[in-house]
């Protein structure tokens, strides 16, 4: 019997398994499609920093936990998988492009919570990124951010669950669960049964029916974003360049993604001729020379989001051996280590980094949902 059963084959669900694994837990995961082919697959890969001394919200406590567990992990990963995730402090330009209240907001959250921030004039700015288009007169830097590359980490994940151990299954759907005097018994699938002493829900976009199933309550909602792949001969900018909930991030081969929509459509993945036209307009609205790069692919996925768009992370109430670590929105893959280390501390009993009570599934018991 295994110790834990993970269901669902993202980044959270790899994560915790692989950090679980480490520990000497024996594990399997249950995925419903193919191993990290959703969300985690199909995000930009972006990873803000952060800092645990200045840390003032529960986010940015986990984002900045696993900002310094990033380098350590990638290296592992690449010690013993030989698959380079592609991590990289790139570092990011946040510029003004129409909401100066938006932009000051950001500027004052990033010196609150990590500290390192410049406030470039239009020359530094411009003496960055000499590409920029002239409109573009105020930015700020934050060197410490990174990037890496979604299915490459993935892909090293996988390799180091199998390496350690880890159960991996494709193909299983989890549909519901047997439980018996308060504690879950057996997960099921469509043509099998599976038992475990702990299970941890890790389905992202699709975890309200597993929660209702189980007793737990929680909404998880779908976010579609979608992003388009440019190719430039030549990388026209280095850092990546955001303007509020969009941006363009450049990959050393010359890739560029342009992303992101933030739309309530329910679970459909389909590319929109607006959303791919609102994209690539606002690519060359930043970089003019973007006009001329070859148009490579477009592809959406399902953020998975809770009602206050924070996670739910911990054990969830009145059911013994059940966990949860889902509903990370837009910043899954950054918090993925942290998450993992979380879920670890909390699953094998251990002492926790953080308070996890904000991240609680049961903080929206007495509240009507808006979902
Ligand atoms: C366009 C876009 C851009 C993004 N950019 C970034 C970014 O730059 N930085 C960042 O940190 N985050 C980003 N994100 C967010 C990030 O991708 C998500 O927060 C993260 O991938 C969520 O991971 P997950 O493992 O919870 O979900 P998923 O990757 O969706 O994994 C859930 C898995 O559960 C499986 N599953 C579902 N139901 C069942 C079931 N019943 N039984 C078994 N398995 C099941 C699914 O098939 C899936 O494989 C972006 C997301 C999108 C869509």
């Amino acid at each position: 019997m295994s110790d834990v059963i993970v269901i669902g084959g993202g980044v959270i669900g790899l994560s915790i398994a692989y950090e679980l694994a480490g520990e000497g837990a024996a594990v399997t995961l249950l995925e419903k499609g193919e191993i990290g082919k959703e969300a985690s697959w199909a995000g930009a890969g972006m990873l803000p920093p952060g800092n645990p001394q200045k840390a003032t919200t529960p986010m940015m406590r986990l984002q900045a936990e696993s900002h310094l567990l990033w380098e350590g992990l990638t290296k592992e990963l690449f010690e013993s998988t030989g698959v380079d995730n592609g991590y990289r402090l790139s570092g990011c330009l946040e510029v003004l492009h129409g909401n100066e209240r938006y932009w000051n907001k950001q500027l004052a959250m990033w010196q609150r919570e990590w500290g390192l921030v410049e406030e470039l004039t239009t020359e530094e700015l411009h003496d960055f990124e000499p590409a920029l288009s002239p409109k573009i007169k105020k930015g700020f830097r934050l060197s410490a951010q990174g990037q890496a590359r979604n299915p490459r980490h993935l892909h090293a994940l996988r390799i180091g669950c199998a390496q350690r151990g880890v159960r991996l299954i494709s193909g299983k759907p989890v549909i519901g669960f047997k439980t018996e005097g308060g504690a879950i018994s057996t997960v099921i699938t469509e043509n099998q049964t599976f038992t475990a002493k702990k299970y941890c829900i890790c389905n992202g976009a699709w975890a309200t029916s597993l929660l209702t199933n189980s007793g737990a309550g929680g909404k998880v909602k779908p976010i579609r974003g979608q992003i388009v792949q440019l190719q430039a001969e030549q990388l026209p900018f280095t850092h990546i360049i955001e303007v509020g909930a969009r941006y363009l991030v450049p990959r050393p081969d010359g890739r560029i993604l342009i992303g992101s929509t933030e739309e309530d459509v329910g679970f459909q993945k389909q590319n929109t001729s607006e959303g791919i036209a609102g994209l690539l307009d606002f690519a060359t609205e930043l970089i003019p020379q973007l006009s001329t790069a070859q148009f490579i692919r477009a592809w959406s996925g399902l953020r998975p989001r809770t009602e206050d768009a924070l996670p739910y992370i911990g054990a969830i109430p009145h059911i013994k051996n059940l966990y949860v670590a889902t509903g990370h929105f837009r910043n899954g893959l950054q918090m993925s280590p942290g998450t993992a280390k979380l879920m670890r501390q909390i699953i094998l009993e251990q002492s926790l980094f953080m308070d996890i009570a904000p991240f609680s599934i049961s903080r929206h018991q007495n509240k009507v949902s808006t979902l």
